[in-house]
């Protein structure tokens, strides 16, 4: 497996938004890359919270990987774990054998950060992978077929609680997209819950709901949120739990405040996400949240031939103080980049520089609302919707699936089916 190709040997690990945006780069040049992911499939996650709330099926958000190289034949792709990189080697390891390389982009991505609770690492539901949005559609209509037959009241209101946490984008959509699961279909279908013991909440450890947006966005979101019966709290610190209580208390309160209690069996977790764990012991530079830091060639500082691209990456351009946000657009650029440089370098031309510049930020709160800022425009309610679903239609990967998505987003605007509603786990 270590053997050496005549061609460059390009190896990019993570075949995600930044590492098959860097793959289609180099594709049909004369260079062999080789892509490894544990999954067969590119995630398109800005449509994971449709999957977990039985709107679009799961092969509907994502792109086999092989189905991208289709004519490029220097692109070759390996099923297998990651599971750490010896870059003074120049080898990457996997459950498969180690891989040597030449040039090496770095495309891991992220995942959930439970900040050290192991409570919450064990009981609640993160949205990050598709399995994960299985597993939460699976337990969401679970708990309602538990609910509509459960005689004890604390026992049925807790299987009826919801909690986000987390009210950045995937919390404000994830809840937002539960609200009209459960007002709009499954009020007609179970006829034995009272609807009015069904509780969604929404916490969240910053000052506010979708702190990218203005001011007047956010109280509009909390305002439709509200509209959809989901109770939206912020600058909570939630602290455990345990699969039965959620314990959590505002960061003013005083050290030794008694804990706010939420009964509840569901806890979708989106606040936050870190580095995965195989990046562990690479020795490179990296931020404090153990992100490598990149300059604006995408290099890993220090390293001539190892490059890092999108979440699991760090850059601060010179005129900020935070790095690039994780988000796909920024993934998108800087997977470009590490290929472009990739081929400037084998053919001595001078290095590209990543100058990304914000197109704008948006998040969707259910059917005809969702808010939008790009600089001084601003856009909510119908508008902002119906850009949010083009754009993300237009950016997904998928002729095929992207008909049918088109076609269950019409009949869902319409008449509110939602007929992915397999219990598969
Ligand atoms: C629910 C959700 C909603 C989002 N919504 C938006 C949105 O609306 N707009 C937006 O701009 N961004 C959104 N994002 C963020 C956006 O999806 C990410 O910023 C983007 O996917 C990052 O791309 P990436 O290539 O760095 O990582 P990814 O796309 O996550 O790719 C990483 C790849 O690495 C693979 N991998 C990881 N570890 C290993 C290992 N050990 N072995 C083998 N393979 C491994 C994974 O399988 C994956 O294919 C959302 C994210 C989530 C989770």
């Amino acid at each position: 497996m270590t053997e050496k190709a005549a061609k460059p040997r390009i190896v990019i690990l993570g075949g995600g938004i930044a590492g098959i945006r860097a793959a289609r780069k180099l594709a049909n040049e004369a260079v062999d890359v080789l892509i490894i992911d544990h999954n067969n499939y590119q995630v398109f996650q800005p449509l994971l919270y449709q999957v977990a709330t039985s709107m679009l099926s799961a092969d509907e958000v994502i792109y086999p990987i092989r189905s991208f190289f289709r004519s490029a034949s220097n692109v070759n792709f390996l099923l297998a774990e990651i599971e750490g990189i010896d870059a003074a080697a120049q080898t990457v390891r996997t459950d498969q054998g180690d891989i040597g390389y030449d040039h090496l982009i770095i495309a891991l991505g992220s995942t959930p950060n439970f900040f050290g609770s192991k409570s919450i690492e064990e009981n609640s539901l993160p949205l990050k992978t598709l399995v994960d949005s299985i597993e939460i559609r699976s337990h969401v209509l679970k708990v309602f077929e538990e609910a509509s037959r459960e005689t004890d009241a604390a026992k049925r209101k807790a299987l009826l609680t919801f909690v986000f946490v987390g009210a950045g984008p995937i919390g404000v959509e994830g809840s937002g997209g539960l609200s009209e699961l459960i007002y709009d279909v499954f009020q007609k279908e179970y006829h034995t819950i009272d609807f009015s013991e069904v509780e969604i909440h929404l916490i969240g450890a910053d000052p506010g709901v979708l702190m990218m947006m203005p001011e007047k966005l956010r109280d509009e979101t909390v305002r439709v949120l509200e509209k959809k019966k989901v109770a939206v709290q912020c600058s909570m610190m939630v602290t455990d739990y345990d699969g039965e209580t959620l314990r959590y208390k505002p960061f003013s309160a005083p050290k030794d405040a008694p804990l706010q209690e939420i009964k509840t069996r569901t806890v979708v977790w989106a606040a936050g996400v870190r580095p995965v764990d195989c990046l562990d012991g690479l020795d490179v530079q990296k931020d404090r949240g153990r992100r490598i830091i990149v300059d604006d060639t995408m290099h890993a500082i220090g390293f001539e031939n190892v490059y890092a691209a999108g979440d699991c990456s760090s850059f601060t351009p010179p005129e900020d103080e935070r790095p690039l946000p994780t988000l796909a657009p920024v993934a998108l650029a800087e997977g470009d980049v590490a290929a472009a440089n990739i081929l400037h370098k084998l053919k001595g031309e001078p290095l590209e520089h990543l100058d990304y510049k914000s197109k704008g930020v948006m998040a969707i709160i259910g059917n005809s609302e969702a808010v939008m800022s790009a600089g001084p425009l601003v856009g909510r309610g119908f508008l902002a919707w119906s850009a949010w679903l083009w754009i993300h239609l237009l950016t997904k990967a998928g002729f095929h699936a992207n008909v049918s998505v088109t076609f269950k987003w019409f009949f869902n605007y319409l008449f509110g089916t939602r007929l992915g509603r397999m219990i598969t786990r």
